[in-house]
């Protein structure tokens, strides 16, 4: 794409339903949004368990900032680790029953950093076709082998897995998809780890803070073992930001030694650590947050399943409903927003060809009302007839 050539390539994207444009936000982080100037019920954010604008996070980043600053002034290997970063990578492995964690910027940058430190040429890395794009990266920039498998099929990945001369294997899964909201048979796919000697490298960005009693994925199938690496973010359920590798001692080590985007970048702010740290008492002591957003997904799931649109089941607060092409998904969002309900429309390339889709994210934030108008308005295709919009935002009544 050369410089001459950008405004040709803008173009095309228009043509294709696919340019995409952010949204500025002028609320603070909540169930009510404001889009273009009105106001809309946030059904687009992942902050599953509504922690993101809680007053203790809030107030333990101030007193992290007050006690710390803000900046981290340098790399953790450098002096930017400090006591909040440490008792943090504690409480995290203790919290997912892991020898050890370790802090990163972002789950994009552990994708990357974690596959990049164990793997290099003449390895094999395999990944589930609906994998999130920062894990494809991180194992394409591995300069491993790169074989993708069938979404969670095993006698695929077992063949793959067969038929590799490579010695050092790793298997990279998205613990739950982020499109689909279905899950990665983790303990099935940790038996295959051990009987063929590979790694088994979880991305639990979607289950940490809910599945398990909030303690994740590999939690709640009762794995541990030393060739299981688990990574989630912080930014989704936890309401924080960064993410946080955890197993076993030897390999966080490692990856302290390492991991290129670790090692490479500022350490995010010790305040940040600090609001983790808070993050995880909410998660375990407000274990109402779960059932809340639990019971928005099992209400909203009997709407969809009986609506006119394909929605593939997901038990988690991740709800797709596929409309197929993109403009017809992009209308649909557009329509829903008019009304005063943001649900975003995801097409391609993010997701299949064909499959573009709106993807609806529930929270613990959403009271049932809210819920109830998400369901009305889908139910009658966006047109608006399904009821008023004047008792949206905080502005209202
Ligand atoms: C959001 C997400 C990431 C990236 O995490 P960030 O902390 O936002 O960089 C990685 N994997 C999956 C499955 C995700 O959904």
């Amino acid at each position: 794409m050369g410089p001459d050539e950008l405004a040709n390539g803008l173009a095309e994207l228009s043509v294709q339903h696919r340019r995409r444009k952010r949204m500025v936000m002028q609320v603070a982080q909540g169930a009510l949004a404001e889009c273009e100037g009105q106001p809309c019920l946030n059904f687009a954010a992942n902050d599953y368990l509504g922690l993101a604008g809680h007053p203790v996070l809030v107030d333990a980043c101030i007193a992290g900032a007050r006690r710390w600053g803000v900046g981290s002034g340098a790399s953790a290997l450098v002096s930017g680790y400090y006591d909040a970063h440490c008792q943090a990578e504690r409480e995290l492995a203790a919290f997912v029953g892991r020898d050890a964690a370790l802090l990163f910027t972002s789950g994009y940058a552990a994708n990357q950093s974690v596959l990049g430190s164990l793997l290099g040429r003449g390895d094999a890395v395999f990944g589930d076709r609906l994998n999130h794009a920062s894990l494809n990266d991180g194992c394409l920039l591995s300069r491993a082998t790169f074989r993708r498998f069938r979404h969670n099929d095993l006698d695929h990945l077992a063949s793959l897995l067969e038929a590799t001369p490579a010695r050092t294997r790793l298997i990279a899964v998205d613990a739950v998809y982020s499109m689909d909201g279905d899950e990665a048979p983790l303990a099935d796919l940790l038996g295959l780890a051990r009987r063929y000697d590979a790694w088994l490298y979880v991305d639990d960005a979607h289950g940490f803070g809910l599945l398990g009693e909030g303690h994740g994925s590999a939690c709640a199938s009762g794995l541990a073992d030393d060739r299981l690496i688990y990574m989630a973010t912080l930014g989704k359920a936890a309401g924080v930001s960064g993410a946080f590798v955890a197993g076993g001692g030897e390999l966080i080590e490692w990856l302290v030694n390492t991991a290129r985007d670790y090692i490479y970048t500022t350490a995010a702010p010790p305040m940040l650590a600090e609001a983790v740290r808070a993050s995880l008492r909410l998660i375990a002591g407000e274990s109402w947050r779960r059932d809340r957003v639990f019971a928005h997904v099992r209400r909203l799931g009997a709407a969809l399943a009986v609506g006119e649109f394909e929605h593939p089941p997901s038990r988690m607060p991740i709800q797709p409903l596929i409309i197929g092409n993109s403009e017809q998904t992009s209308s649909l969002s557009e329509r829903l927003r008019a009304q005063g309900i943001w649900v975003p429309a995801i097409r391609p390339p993010t997701v299949a060809e064909g499959r573009a889709r709106l993807r609806i994210s529930l929270s613990a934030a959403h009271d049932d009302d809210m819920v109830s108008r998400l369901i009305a308005a889908l139910g009658d295709g966006g047109h608006g007839t399904a009821g008023d919009r004047d008792d949206v935002g905080p502005g209202s009544g």
